[in-house]
């Protein structure tokens, strides 16, 4: 019976292992998941509710736009909803295509995958630090043979590396094309001191500035931090910054500029301190950053509303990305997802230089791709059979 090795038990391997035991693919199959549970990043998504995929997806909401429209083509992205609901999913969705389970909660979709896993090895606390390719035998960590491996360990993001190790090491004695991975889906850091306005949120559009060019527009909620801001269509504007670049922010908060100054003008008439005057218009958090930075005027508050200026100083750390931008490029792969120069090695997630926008982008490119990859697999161990 052939072996087959899966690396890591997150979003991606969770898929092929669950259609290799769905479909009773004949094989000897072994998860090595280094975390003590599976599904990590699973659990995490979505703020625990799982937006597991997008229905409105184009291939242009990835980098890597010809490979995607490619694999797009051949399996659309129903074919991730279709799978899910022969697992019994029932879900929901909202206006910009995002799904979620209808439980709210992200636990169903690892349920889902991770009920059917018979006659599946799963090894916890197991982590792969070497895999080599010998005389058309794969070698895992110096000791196990496999016939074939499905290389699944997503990406860095999201993890400590002081406290654990680079997820792609394990990768080196195979000598692939890689894209060096950065933050992806993440917040930037400025320099302008906005201390005062920390923890305040607002809806705004929000224009990326490269010197004084927008390069890409989003509308969102924006989060104020201690030193930066966050929040959905800023983590999406981040996958265009590139560091030693000159980058700034322009916000704009503010729809009704006329109707906000009249209203403004009639108070501080009534009383002309500017906490009494702006208290009907603006956050508390924000009247007290333009009082510290000296902007009382009603106009020149409005207009500043209006063309919030921030210069970005980096985007934050890969701990506190959803994604890496970055990874096995694909020209190492097929279109079936195994890699060229070793074509018993598949890969599919997020360790692969791919990436997506937020919104179920990510998780629907891993699903996919894990899909994918069980359906080769399956071939490859029918064809055997038959022989
Ligand atoms: C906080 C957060 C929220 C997110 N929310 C969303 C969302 O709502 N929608 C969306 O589409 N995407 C979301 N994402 C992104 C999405 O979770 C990932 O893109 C997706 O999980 C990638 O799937 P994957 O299988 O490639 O990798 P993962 O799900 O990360 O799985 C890889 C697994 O491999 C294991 N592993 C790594 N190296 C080894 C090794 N050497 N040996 C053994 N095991 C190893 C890891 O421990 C991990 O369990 C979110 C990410 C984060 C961090």
């Amino acid at each position: 019976m052939k072996k087959i090795a899966i690396i890591g038990g997150g979003a991606s391997g969770l898929m092929v292992a669950n259609y290799l035991s769905r479909n009773k693919v004949d094989a000897k199959i072994t998860i090595f998941e280094r975390n003590k549970g599976l599904g990590r990043k699973v659990l995490a998504s979505g703020n625990g509710k799982c937006n597991f995929m997008n229905y409105k997806a184009l291939p242009f909401d990835y980098n890597n736009y010809d490979f995607i429209k490619k694999i797009f083509s051949n399996y659309p992205v129903d074919t991730i909803l279709n799978y899910f609901q022969t697992l019994g999913l029932m879900f929901k969705f909202d206006s910009e295509g995002r799904m979620y389970p209808i439980s709210d909660s992200s636990e169903t979709i690892l349920n889902l995958l991770t009920a059917d896993l018979k006659n599946i090895e799963i090894r916890l606390n197991e982590t792969v630090i070497d895999l080599k390719n010998k005389e058309d035998k794969l070698i895992l960590n110096n000791n196990e043979v496999f016939d074939y491996v499905v290389i699944a360990s997503g990406s860095n993001a999201s993890i400590d590396l002081k406290k654990t190790k680079s997820t792609y090491e394990y990768l080196k004695n195979l000598n692939l094309k890689f894209k060096n991975p950065l933050p992806g889906l993440v917040g930037f850091k400025v320099k302008n001191n906005i201390k005062e306005l920390s923890g305040f949120r607002t809806k705004a559009m929000v224009n990326l500035y490269m010197e004084d060019n927008i390069v890409k527009r989003e509308f969102g909620e924006v989060i104020f931090k201690d030193d930066g801001i966050s929040g959905i269509c800023v983590m999406d504007l981040s996958r265009y910054f590139e560091k030693g670049l000159e980058f700034s922010i322009g916000l704009n908060m503010l729809q009704a500029k006329t109707e906000l100054v009249e209203s403004m003008t009639l108070r501080k008439k009534q009383n002309p301190d500017p906490n009494y005057y702006l208290a009907g218009a603006f956050h508390p958090k924000m009247i007290k950053y333009l009082i510290k930075q000296g902007i009382t005027d009603i106009e020149k508050a409005a207009d500043l509303m209006q063309n919030f200026r921030l210069e970005i100083e980096d985007v934050y750390g890969m701990e506190f990305a959803q994604i890496a931008l970055g990874g096995i490029s694909v020209d190492e792969i097929d279109d079936k997802f195994s890699l060229i120069k070793y074509p018993n090695i598949m890969v599919s997630g997020e360790v692969l230089d791919i990436d997506g926008k937020c919104g179920g982008y990510n998780l629907l490119f891993a699903f996919l791709s894990g899909y994918i990859v069980a359906k080769a697999l399956e071939e490859k161990i029918n064809e055997i059979s038959d022989m």
